[in-house]
This record gives structure tokens, sequence and C-alpha cells, in this order.
């Protein structure tokens, strides 16, 4: 079955957080971990249909050559099964460099379409993340105010996106001003369609509200490539099923019961993550895996095995921890550099996580967006079916591992994601075969 909405998104948790909205609006959603080699059919083997795929990229920050490429491919990848319509997914905050990489790849995506012209959706209203007059307000500041100025990889120093795209871009941008928005989809279209004469290839587009967004989404359904943040996700599927190109479907997040050991990983240092680490220690033993002791060889890791076990034979939770406060975390850094700190705790946890499913865990939470990739490659994952949502932003997904009779369950959590009880929740909400999932 041919897919409806095909969507690239530019970084990992960006990728979940669409697929996620994809699904609160109606979607059976499948997220794909780079440019796929196979068809879908084969990724997701029998495990149901798919309304929309998710590919997620690592190309934020990339040269713009590559994330051309990788864009490029994972579009021709999508095309081949069939989407109706495309979706280029960035970040609300239009994190990109003075050169890319959104303006270069939306207008690369727009031409191998043959699209007119597409729009530029950012905002994320009941996240706070609104646009006026082409211009981009995290709460009541402007971008360039809001500490994105001093974000070390994609410093946003312009609130204004008209301006920040066409350094990006080769045809002129334009805006969709709230005033037009405001009388409703035609106008918007009308406005699209006057712009694109003027040759105008990419369009930025005030929204301030909800219904604003329920708006655009009715004005771009007939575009064959949308652009914007997760918010226009959660706003699409409504106009999809109006033109019947989208069915009815009872539960999208359903996935199958899920069975096996649970296990909480987390290589965050996020404030968020420290609190679900102190929120689960207060309930449960954890393990604190030391960088300095991991630098020294096998051992420690292998007393973090033990543990884990011991832990999961008694009916789990397991938690094995690197999450360190601001002092520890500098002390370490000090000793070993930042990189090498970061890579030794990476490659435990990816180890762990092979190891630990190898021999029954089933249930799997891991914190932090870098350690969930580290745990992902080292489990060597493709696919991942979103479920239902734990908290805004982090869905339970399913994939299938080699070797494993049952798929994983798998929860990836920003580091700054999730309520202080995330670690414990997880668990409580996700239906399981055996009945363990109160345990927590
Ligand atoms: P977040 O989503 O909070 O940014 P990430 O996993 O993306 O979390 O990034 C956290 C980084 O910090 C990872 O590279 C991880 O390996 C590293 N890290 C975690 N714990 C420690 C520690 N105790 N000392 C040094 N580095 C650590």
């Amino acid at each position: 079955m041919p897919i409806m909405l095909g969507a690239i998104a530019d970084d990992f948790t960006g990728a979940t957080d669409l697929a996620n909205n994809l699904v609160r609006g109606g979607m059976r959603c499948v997220q794909l971990i780079g440019v796929p080699e196979r068809p879908l059919a084969q990724l997701i083997e029998g495990s149901g249909d798919v309304d929309a795929v998710v590919v997620a990229l690592k190309s934020r920050s990339c040269p713009v050559d590559e994330a051309l490429r990788d864009a490029l491919r994972a579009l021709e990848w999508l095309c081949a099964e069939g989407a109706r319509q495309c979706f280029f997914k960035y970040c609300s905050t239009f994190d990109s460099t003075e050169r890319g990489n959104i303006g270069p790849v939306s207008e690369a995506l727009l031409a191998r379409l043959e699209g007119r012209v597409t729009v530029m959706v950012p905002a994320f209203p009941v996240n706070g993340r609104t646009v006026y007059q082409g211009h981009l307000f995290v709460g009541d500041r402007l971008l360039s105010e809001s500490g994105m100025q001093d974000h070390p990889l994609t410093p946003m120093r312009d609130a204004d996106l008209v301006r920040v795209l066409a350094r990006q871009s080769e045809h002129p941008v334009g805006l969709l001003a709230w005033q037009t928005l405001a009388r409703g989809a035609q106008a918007a279209r009308s406005c699209l369609e006057k712009l694109a004469g003027q040759g105008v290839r990419q369009v930025v587009c005030d929204t301030l509200s909800e219904a604003d967004l329920a708006t655009l989404a009715e004005a771009v359904v007939d575009l064959p490539l949308v652009t914007g943040g997760s918010g226009l996700g959660q706003a699409l599927p409504a106009h999809y099923r109006r033109r019947g190109w989208l069915g009815e479907v009872a539960s999208p997040g359903a996935l199958a019961p899920a069975s096996g050991g649970a296990l909480v990983l987390a290589g965050s240092c996020s404030r968020a993550t420290l609190g679900q680490v102190d929120a689960f220690l207060a309930r449960h033993p954890g393990f604190a895996l030391d960088p300095m002791a991991l630098a020294e060889g096998p051992a420690h890791r292998e007393e973090a095995l033990t543990f884990a076990r011991h832990q999961l034979a008694n009916g789990g939770p397991a938690l094995i921890y690197a999450s360190a406060g601001a002092e520890r975390l500098r002390r370490v850094q000090q000793a070993l550099g930042r990189e090498r700190a970061g890579e030794l705790v990476e490659q435990a946890l990816g180890h762990l996580a092979r190891v630990l499913v190898a021999e029954g865990v089933g249930r799997l939470v891991v914190a932090g967006g870098e350690s969930a990739g580290a745990v992902v490659s080292a489990l060597g994952l493709q696919a991942l079916r979103i479920g239902e949502q734990i908290d805004p932003g982090v869905p339970w997904t399913q994939a299938t591992v080699v070797g494993r009779e049952t798929p994983l369950s798998l929860a990836l959590k920003s580091g700054n994601f999730g309520r202080e009880d995330f670690f414990l929740r997880a668990f409580e909400t996700l239906p399981t075969t055996g009945g363990e999932g109160g345990r927590a």
C-alpha cells in the first residue's frame, strides 16, 4: 500500500517528535534511521499498515552538500513508496547556519518534486513558538533573545525568518502575513499562488494559534512539499481525512504487547533527566557509571552488567546511569576531555543495551539524544513503529531486533523531556503480555 505522507527530518529526536504528532493526528507511523536502503515492506516485516514514514537524518549542521545528498536520496525512496505529500521537518527554533541547511534542502526537494512553491511553518503555539510578520518568538522573546543566539552549533541571531532564509536560498523568499491568514484558507492559498507567480519558492507563514495552524494545514494540503515543525504535522492528518486520502484508524499508536525485562539507560546530564534519576533511585536501586572507571578497562562495565542481571532476575526495573551534576561533569571532562568522556559513556551504554537485550530485556528506556543514537546504532535498529505518547514528544516505539522473536519496546527520550516520574511511569503505561506492566 502506498504511504500518504513521507517526511524527512534533520535530526533524530526531531523525527520522533514529528512522528509522535502524526500518530496523535491519527496516522500509523514508522520512523526510519538514516536513508533507507530497502523497501518499507522489508524494513517493517508485516507489522501492519503504515500511513506516514519519517526518515531521520543527521543533517542539521553538517556541510550543505551532505545534507542535500541525504535529503534527495531519502526523497527518492519516499517517492518510490508512493508518498502523496512530502514534509521537510526542522526545529521549531529554525536551527540552521548562515549557509543552511534549511533553505538549500527545501529548495532542492521542491525542485525534485516539480513544485512551484512551499511553506515554512516552524510554529508550535502550544509550546510557545509563534511567528508574526515573519519573526519567530519563543514565548514572549524574539528568537534572537531566547538563548538560541548562544547555541554552540546553530546560533540564531536574527529572528526575521524571511531574512534568515533568504541568506540561505537561491530564490526569493516571501511572507504569508497573519492579516491574510486570518481571512481563511482560500485567502492563504491565493497569497501563495500570487507569490509563486512572482518567482517566490519559499513562503514563511505567520502562525499565532492552533487555529492558525489548522487554517494553514487546510491551505497547503495539496502542495507536493510542506516544511516546518511538528506542530504542522499534528494539523495535517485531519485534512487528509477530509479529502478521503486517509481512513479512520481507531488506535494509530497500537503496538504489539511488550514482553521481557525493563531497563533504563541514562546518558543525559540535563536537568530533567537528573530529576528523573533521583525519582527512580527513591524507589529502586541503580548503578552509577563512572567514566573514569570506564577509561580503565572493561571491569566497570561488567560490574554494571552484574548489577542489571541481578535486578532483572528480581523482576526489575534496572537503572544504569552516567548522568551527573555540573560539578562532577566538569571534573570528569577536565580529566578525560569532553569528547573522550562522552564517547566512553556512549560506548558503554551501547554495549550494555546489546548484551542485555540479547539476554532478554524487552522494554528499554534511554535518556539523552546522543545516548539514544548510540544505543540505536549498537542494536542495529533501522525502523521504529511509533506508539502512544508517554509525555509530550516521547512515545513508546517498537523495533525488530535480529535474534529476538518479539519486537523490542523502546522509549528514546531527549534529555530535557519528560516529567519527574518518567522512568517509572513509562513502564506502567506499556501493555505487556506477561502483566509485568505495573511492576515499576
Ligand atoms: P541530552 O539529550 O541531555 O543532550 P545526550 O545523550 O545527547 O543528552 O548528551 C549527553 C552527553 O554527555 C553524551 O555524549 C554522554 O555520553 C555524555 N555524558 C553522560 N554522562 C557523562 C559523565 N558523567 N561525564 C561525562 N560525560 C557524560
